[in-house]
């Protein structure tokens, strides 16, 4: 369960988020949709303290995200706490960001050895079962510069389930691969969706949201402007600016 509550966030006089509100039930799909700029990458940053929020707060499970109560005041957590928190947000980012020096298993199986303290049998293992998920166990032994886009992204998922998150964020996970490719990443999310994964996904494909999503989130100059089911939102938006957005992109 994630809850967002009122999320302000600034970059010296620029207001990038101006008061967001958002629960994701365990288990939900939120897709996020919006004009470049309009914050998503922002918001996405704010739910594992990537970037500090200006004002409101953040919870997962209930747990204050980046900060504690201490005498009716936030104070932000200590690094180790942070770290330590981030470790149930899983995040995948557009550009894949695998270690290059590391081959496929050695990028899913570093995090649960190095930050859990998880024996390396115990490690190779579980990360060999989670490559086998993302259709790559035969490709354990790759080098991240031996893989197509494609499948070095669907082992950056494999390395984020490798923690156990409690939730997992995707910024454009698609954006930066060659469209033959995009369908094979898109269909590991969607098992990942169906099998009750917690998930906060910011894309451009309308067709993806349309089937995956629980709820279509359309942000716009730091404000949700509307929220639904994609039935409801596609095909009877609310908002003007909604309308205009999806007659873009659809
Ligand atoms: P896109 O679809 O292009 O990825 P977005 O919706 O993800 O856009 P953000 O990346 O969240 O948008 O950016 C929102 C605004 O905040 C933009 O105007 C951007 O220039 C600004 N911004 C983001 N990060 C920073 C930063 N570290 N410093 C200053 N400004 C920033
Ligand atoms: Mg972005």
């Amino acid at each position: 369960q994630v809850d967002i509550t009122n999320v302000r966030k600034s970059f010296g006089a620029t207001e990038v988020l101006k008061g967001v509100t958002l629960s994701v039930p365990p288990g939900g799909v939120a897709v996020i949709v919006g004009p470049s700029g309009s914050g998503k990458s922002t918001l996405l940053r704010t739910i594992n303290h990537l970037e500090k929020v200006d004002g409101g707060y953040i919870t997962i499970d209930g747990e204050l995200v980046g900060y504690e109560v201490r005498g009716n005041k936030l104070h932000e957590l200590r690094e180790k706490d942070i770290l330590k928190q981030r470790t149930n947000i899983g995040m995948v980012f557009q550009s894949f960001n695998l270690f290059p020096h590391l081959t496929a298993l050695e990028n899913v199986i570093e995090a649960p050895i190095v930050a859990q303290k998880r024996s390396k049998t115990e490690a190779r293992k579980r990360g060999l079962e989670l490559l086998d998920r993302v259709g790559l166990k035969d490709r354990a032994d790759a080098y991240p510069r031996q893989l197509s886009g494609g499948q070095q992204q669907r082992v950056a998922i494999a390395r984020a389930l490798a923690l156990d998150p409690k939730i997992l964020l995707f910024d454009e996970p698609t954006s930066a691969l060659d469209p033959e490719l995009v369908n094979e990443v898109l269909d590991v999310i969607r098992e990942l969706a169906t099998s009750g994964t917690t998930l906060i996904v910011v894309t451009h494909e309308m067709g993806f949201a349309r089937d995956v999503a629980d709820t279509v989130v359309f942000m716009d100059d730091g404000l949700i402007v509307e929220s639904g089911k994609p039935q409801d939102i596609f095909a009877n938006p609310r908002e003007e600016r909604t309308r205009s957005f999806f007659s873009k992109v659809i």
